[in-house]
């Protein structure tokens, strides 16, 4: 590949070079990302939908996002790689092509070394980034994907990309690596990637409660991360968020509350909500209302919802005012605002969702969208500890809407 480049930039010049590497990084990356993604979002897209993490699938225009700022991504490692390959050439780093130089045990402890380092290089890089003088920058682009994509795994701003490439010199630079030790490296890191970010679950149950296999991340693990962006910032392993404490707290709950799901009998038929399943659309509107009730933060029972029993707006907001009052601590001036905030959007989800003559996955993503705005609104009003406790029940009766109902 080397000598390629070499070749290339020697006859068309650095520009020639530059895109070829760029190309190379890019089809590397693409390819198995474009197969995974055939594979789970395609091809196997009804069989395999229980194990989907996130019970829904992204828009075409968060994936069509992704793919853009993937060829941005690959443009910069080019560069990155171009300029480390040049230092080489000038002397500056030692990649080497016979075992011998330096033996076996070298050889196995190298590769190590580059997993376990850039494994603590991201883990500090990303809380670095998820520090909001940096956040809106850095790293929102890739946190754009709330549901990910194999294509999420390159999906990251321009200087994100600088940043996620830096510990290929920082490493090379002073470390002499096997041409097959980097490749290998490369390789496990983007189909560690891939995996981490297709948004589905094939790990085993008891796999994060495991005495050794509780220490390597699961899609589950990211995807968390990707919905909720307070918790689980490591990469492989997951060394650094146990012992920094930014696990998810109900990463193992959560974690065999995906892995129980695709146990469940589906009678040989696919278990995707849609609507030309018609045994499953009853199902997907009640949950669907119950994402009414996570909006309205479970102002009524599963029983309430089963029984048909959705109420009025006001009556929801009473039971809401209620609940909030009580599980957050409410202050006196904040009473007026959270009723003020929760009515209105009682009515929001009863004219838009509940009344409204649209398809049950329609409703499905409009409450999500009245969810976010209601948040916006909620975040005014209540201190960070609050919100933190009122986005942590809603989620929890969201999943537990979700995995009752669908499954
Ligand atoms: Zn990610
Ligand atoms: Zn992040």
């Amino acid at each position: 590949m080397h000598s390629i480049i070499e070749n290339i930039g020697q006859q068309f010049g650095p520009g020639a070079a530059w895109a070829a590497t760029s190309i190379f990084i890019f089809l590397r990356y693409a390819i198995p990302a474009t197969l995974v993604f055939l594979l789970v979002y395609k091809w196997k897209k009804q069989a395999w939908f229980a194990r989907k993490i996130q019970q829904k699938f992204p828009k075409g225009s968060e994936i069509r996002h992704e793919i853009g700022y993937s060829i941005l991504t690959s443009l910069i490692f080019g560069g990155m790689a171009l300029g480390v390959f040049v230092l080489r050439k000038m002397g500056y780093g030692e990649l080497y092509f016979e075992v011998a130089e330096y033996g076996w045990v070298y050889w196995f402890g190298s590769l190590a070394f580059l997993i376990v380092a850039h494994d603590t290089y991201f883990y500090w890089m990303h809380r670095l980034m998820h520090h909001p003088k940096l956040y809106q920058l850095f790293h929102l682009v890739h946190h754009k994907s709330t549901n990910p994509t194999p294509y999420t795994s390159f999906s990251f701003h321009p200087l994100e990309s600088v940043l996620e490439f830096a510990i290929v010199p920082l490493i090379t630079l002073v470390l002499p690596v096997h041409a097959v030790v980097f490749l290998l490296f490369t390789m496990w890191s983007t189909a560690f990637n891939i995996l981490g970010h297709t948004g589905y679950e094939f790990s085993p149950s008891g796999f994060t409660r495991h005495w050794f296999l509780k220490w390597i991340n699961t899609p589950t693990h990211h995807n968390m991360h990707h919905r909720q962006a307070r918790y689980n910032y490591g990469l492989y392993f997951n060394f650094w968020d146990r012992i920094m404490g930014t696990n998810h707290p109900d990463y193992d709950n959560y974690f065999e509350e995906v892995v129980e799901r695709a146990k469940q009998p589906t009678d040989g038929h696919p278990t995707l909500p849609l609507r030309q399943q018609p045994a499953k659309k009853v199902a997907a509107v009640v949950a669907g209302l119950l994402l009414c009730g996570s909006v309205a933060y479970g102002q009524m029972g599963i029983d309430d919802i089963k029984n048909g029993n959705y109420g009025t707006p006001e009556s929801r907001t009473t039971q809401m005012d209620a609940m909030m009052k009580e599980g957050l601590n409410l202050r006196q001036n904040q009473l007026q605002k959270v009723h003020d905030i929760n009515l209105k959007y009682s009515k929001k989800v009863e004219d838009e969702v509940v009344k409204a003559d649209l398809s049950t996955w329609s409703k499905y993503r409009r409450i999500s969208k009245v969810q976010n705005e209601k948040d916006k609104e909620m975040k005014l009003v209540l201190d960070a500890t609050q919100f933190e406790k009122y986005v942590t029940k809603r989620d929890e009766l969201f999943w537990k809407g979700v995995s009752e109902f669908f499954f």
